[in-house]
């Protein structure tokens, strides 16, 4: 080699990396061991990747090498040193990989978390820190390197960790990378072979190749998955997940099986106690590892759950999968599309017990993840059924809003003659119960759904019915509950004269002054006590659902709605009363312009004001007026 090519050239970093550099030295403080965690994760990626070279390529550099990584300590010195027997890396992959940040987005996303989920390692590991974590206890890092390609000379990286490293070539014999981690002052702990045995046993434990700490081996190397169940403790299932999903606290709860037909395979699945979608405000991105006898094929495989389970983590291990596939087939291998089907099965069988089983346990789950579980609905078809029994709402029925139940229970207390299922959608339970439109439930008894998340409606009415039964929204018109509405309950004896008659003329001048904004008016059967209330045509959304669609698209046009007035509330018989002197017809033609615009704002549609509150003014002065003797206008 010439002398030339030995020289140390220095480099600057990717902006992004000082950056990411910075947030790490002053944010993650709380859990800063978690960087032999990432580096033993890298350690054992560049493991995995030579190990399937190993299977598919004859020609390589150490082929006697054992797969496995070590770990030396050096108190006087102050160093750390992890070594591999990976693939290496060549000059221009250093450069690549450790010089810039490859996933993109990832920065962003730590930049915008809050300075509380910075600190929360729970957070931190959803997506990894990576190799960088190693300045937070180092002062200097060098990687020596030598790519498992054959004739690639051997490169030794160097940095501070504030802006810039250097590169050098150098003669190193055995194949794959030597990280050296000169540790700053107050962190000489990490040269303790106490703390970095129980360091690897609490994060790399499962790790697939052994650990070895001074000689001795410190991780536990079995596939969990392959042991049968009854040899599998509480404690190995928890901290199985644990190094899987990177996070600290224990999963809620766990599901180990094995299948021999029609696919053999193995798998551990966990779900989390956390939603972090909810914390991290974007859509969970990982998948199901997946091992074919035991050798990790893909670190995050989309294609064995739906999207709708996406919040699940575990293992898979299939000898059925040829280890060569590459990503871009999963979606079409048939025997990947067999293994989710029946993880889908298994999944929604064990959510079925536990709904059944440990209510409260399903409650913490639902909670969390069944904002995530019910897009099934949608997209599941064949399991919607399934993903309907363990939907979870809110209900008249219930004593607060934290209160559950499911459709099942809610058809179990259906009175007999009930035929249709109910709902009713607003932004709080507090808006629902002030709905007029409740009025007839609360009459009749009937229970009704409420819906405060507007996907709800989506999915209720896009799954029709429920054990035969229509799903209905409680503002539509014609609803079965109406039916005999009035029977038995009719007080007429302190109805105006001719009460009949006015009414029906009333609706008719309402007909004519609403005619731009109503399709019809009707008499109501579902109100007891408010004046009148806006119903949909059967086939339109409710209206808060009509809201977001107009949200989301100011052309679309609000459906036009029936009008419903209560002929036995006070108000309208004296209007009916009003409305049969022809002086009053300006008045009349207000109050009724009042009463609609009352009842869009009961359905919680805001509209301008600057014409409503002049009326107001009007009619409050006729009011005055005519208690002060004075209103001429008003005859009654
Ligand atoms: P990630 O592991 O998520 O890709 P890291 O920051 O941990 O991100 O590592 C950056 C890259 O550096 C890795 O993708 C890999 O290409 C390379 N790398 C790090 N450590 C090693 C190693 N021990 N052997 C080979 N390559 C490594
Ligand atoms: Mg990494």
């Amino acid at each position: 080699m010439a002398e030339e090519s030995k020289k140390e050239e220095g480099f600057e970093f990717q902006a992004e990396i000082k950056k990411l550099l910075n947030i790490l030295s002053h944010s993650l403080y709380t859990h800063k061991e978690i960087f032999l965690r990432e580096l033993i994760s890298n350690a054992s990626d560049a493991l995995t990747k030579q190990r399937f070279h190993s299977l598919t390529n004859e020609d390589y550099e150490g082929k006697e090498l054992p797969l496995e990584i070590n770990i030396e300590m050096d108190e006087q010195n102050k160093t750390l040193t992890i070594i591999d027997t990976g693939i290496g890396m060549t000059k221009d992959e250093v450069v690549k990989n450790v010089g810039t940040i490859a996933k993109s987005g990832s920065l962003e996303f730590i930049t915008n978390l809050s300075e509380e989920a910075k600190k929360d390692s729970n957070v931190i590991g959803q997506f990894g820190v990576g190799f960088y974590s190693v300045f937070m206890v180092a002062d200097e890092v060098r990687i020596r390197t030598k790519s498992y390609k054959k004739g690639e000379p051997a490169y030794e990286w160097r940095s501070d960790g504030t802006g810039k490293y250097f590169l050098h070539q150098i003669e190193k014999e055995r194949r794959g990378t030597e990280i050296i981690v000169h540790l700053k002052e107050e962190e000489k702990e990490y040269t303790d072979k106490t703390r970095i045995s129980s360091i690897i046993r609490k994060y790399s434990n499962f790790v697939s190749f052994p650990i070895m700490v001074c000689g001795e081996k410190a991780n536990q190397v079995t596939a969990l998955w392959k042991e049968p169940k009854k040899d599998v403790t509480a404690e190995q299932y928890e901290e199985f997940y644990k190094f899987i999903a990177n996070v600290e606290e224990a999963p809620l709860f766990h599901l180990h099986t094995s299948a021999e037909a029609p696919i053999q395979f193995y798998s551990i699945l966990y779900c989390p106690k956390v939603n972090y979608e909810s914390v991290i405000l974007k859509k969970l991105e990982h998948g199901i590892q997946l091992y074919c006898n035991k050798i990790l094929i893909q670190a995050d495989c989309k294609a064995l759950l739906p999207e709708y389970m996406r919040f699940i983590r575990g293992v898979v291990d299939s000898s059925d999968i040829p280890l060569n596939i590459s990503r871009e087939t999963f979606q079409d291998n048939r025997v990947i599309q067999k293994m989710k089907n029946i993880l889908i099965k298994q999944v929604l069988g064990l959510l079925q017990d536990i709904a059944k089983n440990d209510k409260e346990k399903y409650e913490i789950f639902w909670k969390q993840f069944g904002r995530i579980l019910k897009e099934g609905v949608h997209f599941d078809f064949e399991n919607r059924e399934t993903i309907a029994q363990l939907m979870r709402f809110n209900s008249s029925q219930c004593k607060d809003a934290g209160e559950l139940v499911s459709l099942g229970e809610y058809t179990e207390r259906m009175k007999p003659e009930q035929k249709e299922i109910y709902y009713i959608t607003a932004v709080s339970r507090d808006t629902i119960e002030k709905s007029p439109h409740l009025e007839i439930f609360r009459k009749k008894g009937v229970e009704v759904l409420y819906l405060t998340d507007p996907n709800d409606e989506f999915l209720l009415s896009g799954l029709g019915e429920f054990e035969k039964r229509p799903i209905r929204s409680a503002d539509q018109a014609n609803l079965d509950v109406l039916k005999d509405a009035d029977k038995g309950i009719v007080d007429t004896s302190s109805e105006p004269q001719n009460y009949d008659a006015i009414f029906n003329h009333l609706l008719k001048t309402m007909k004519v002054c609403l005619a731009d904004n109503v399709t019809d008016v009707t008499e109501s059967h579902r109100l007891s006590e408010s004046p009148c209330c806006l119903v949909s045509p059967d086939t339109s959304p409710s209206v808060h659902v009509q809201k977001l669609i107009h949200m989301m698209d100011k052309n679309y046009q609000m459906p036009k709605k029936i009008m419903e007035i209560n002929r036995k509330n006070k108000m309208i018989q004296n209007l009916a009363r009003m409305n049969e002197i022809p002086d009053n017809q300006q008045i009349v033609g207000k109050i009724i312009t009042q009463l609609y615009e009352n009842a869009l704002m009961q359905d919680g549609v805001v509209f301008d004001p600057t014409a409503m509150v002049p009326r107001v003014n009007e009619l409050l002065e006729e009011l005055t007026n005519a208690k002060l003797g004075e209103g001429k206008k008003i005859i009654i």
